[in-house]
């Protein structure tokens, strides 16, 4: 195991923003993990995990404590009928095994191609897009509980799956070592999303898993800013779920919007909110803007902190109860 001291966290995270970790610890195996948890532990130091540093947020002070890279790769696959288990090390891209399972023609991937981020983030947030979710794809991880030790393996119950959201979230005790999908060798395109059906009707042909993750990836890339310019962590905050009383008062207010149903009430689009009610597409404040093309993601030019990303992010959150008395949360997580 790598140990290497005062990194820069702006270049362990996409915002590119934040201190310095006091100390980096490259897990390549599933005993490095455990040994960097004991390394902690010795030091009298909390831990982090971070794999592409995607969906963080890391503060301007510096992290007086330990990180975690998942660097652990490594994926094998095995055959029970038409299906196909895929078991995954926690380092492996999300997007090179999307890729990976397309090349070999299996299905159930292919909706969420282009996500950033590595496999052992994707059960953290139940990462999910147009349509498909990792729940759904979802068999076991083996877990290293930092308090008692051990490996163990969480099926889907244990992960306790919500919309952007897991246990994973919760407890930071918890470390995903592997992952296993099940995946299919027999599949229908899923193309219920307007970007999806838009596509088709073009005249683009989404017949295959490969060429649903292609076009889906095109569509993405169009939503996100130069990744070498400008920092972000894509989508900043979740789309809300709200109560049909309020999603009614609403549509008096300001007319008819997206919506759709939801566990727990009625989704609606922030983009279409920050975008068509509050006029915010585009909107800057110094360094820190939302993004033209997707009102949703936060961009960070350079010589942004974090401090200027946190009280742009509070006060789009502040707008937008302010006009429709919905509290947003975050998805991107500070650390
Ligand atoms: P979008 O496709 O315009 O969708 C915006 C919102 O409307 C999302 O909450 C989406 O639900 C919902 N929605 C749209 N069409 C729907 C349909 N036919 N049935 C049910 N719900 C529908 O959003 P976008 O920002 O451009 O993102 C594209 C996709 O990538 C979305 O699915 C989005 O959730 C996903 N995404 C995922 C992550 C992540 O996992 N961290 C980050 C960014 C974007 P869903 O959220 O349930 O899809």
């Amino acid at each position: 195991m790598i140990v290497r001291e005062q990194v820069p966290l702006s270049e362990l995270t996409t915002f590119k923003v934040g201190g310095l970790a006091r100390f980096v610890c490259e897990c390549e195996s599933l005993e490095d993990v455990a040994e960097a948890i004991n390394f902690a532990q010795s030091q009298n130091l909390p831990f982090t995990v971070l794999g592409e540093g995607s969906n963080v947020l890391a503060r301007d002070q510096n992290y007086e404590g330990v990180v975690l890279l998942m660097y652990m790769q490594g994926t094998s696959y095995r055959d029970e009928g038409d299906q196909v288990l895929v078991t995954a090390g926690a380092g492996v891209s999300w997007d090179g095994l999307v890729s990976e399972a397309v090349e070999r023609v299996l299905w159930g991937l292919e909706n969420l191609a282009g996500i950033p981020g590595t496999v052992g983030a994707s059960p953290v947030q139940n990462i999910g897009a147009y349509g498909a979710e990792l729940q759904t794809l979802f068999v076991s991880a083996n877990v290293f509980d930092a308090h008692t030790k051990t490996w163990s393996s969480y099926d889907r119950n244990d992960c306790q799956f919500a919309y952007r959201d897991s246990v994973f979230k919760r407890n930071r005790s918890l470390v995903i070592g592997e992952v296993t999908l099940k995946l299919s060798n027999v599949g229908t395109p899923q193309l219920g999303y307007s970007d999806l059906r838009t596509l088709v009707q073009e005249g683009k042909t989404l017949t295959t898993p490969r060429t649903i993750a292609e076009n889906v990836r095109q569509v993405r890339s169009h939503k996100f800013p130069d990744l070498v310019q400008h920092g972000t962590a894509g989508s900043f905050f979740k789309n809300p779920i709200i109560e049909p009383e309020l999603f009614a008062s609403l549509c008096s207010q300001y007319g008819a919007m997206p919506s759709y149903p939801a566990v727990g009430g009625i989704k609606i689009p922030l983009a279409f909110i920050l975008d068509h009610i509050l006029g915010l597409r585009g909107y800057r404040e110094g360094k820190v803007s939302l993004f033209g093309n997707q009102p949703l993601v936060l961009v960070a030019d350079r010589g942004a902190t974090a401090a200027d990303i946190d009280a742009f992010a509070n006060a789009i959150a502040k707008k937008v109860f302010g006009a429709t008395g919905i509290v947003i949360e975050r998805e991107v997580q500070t650390m």
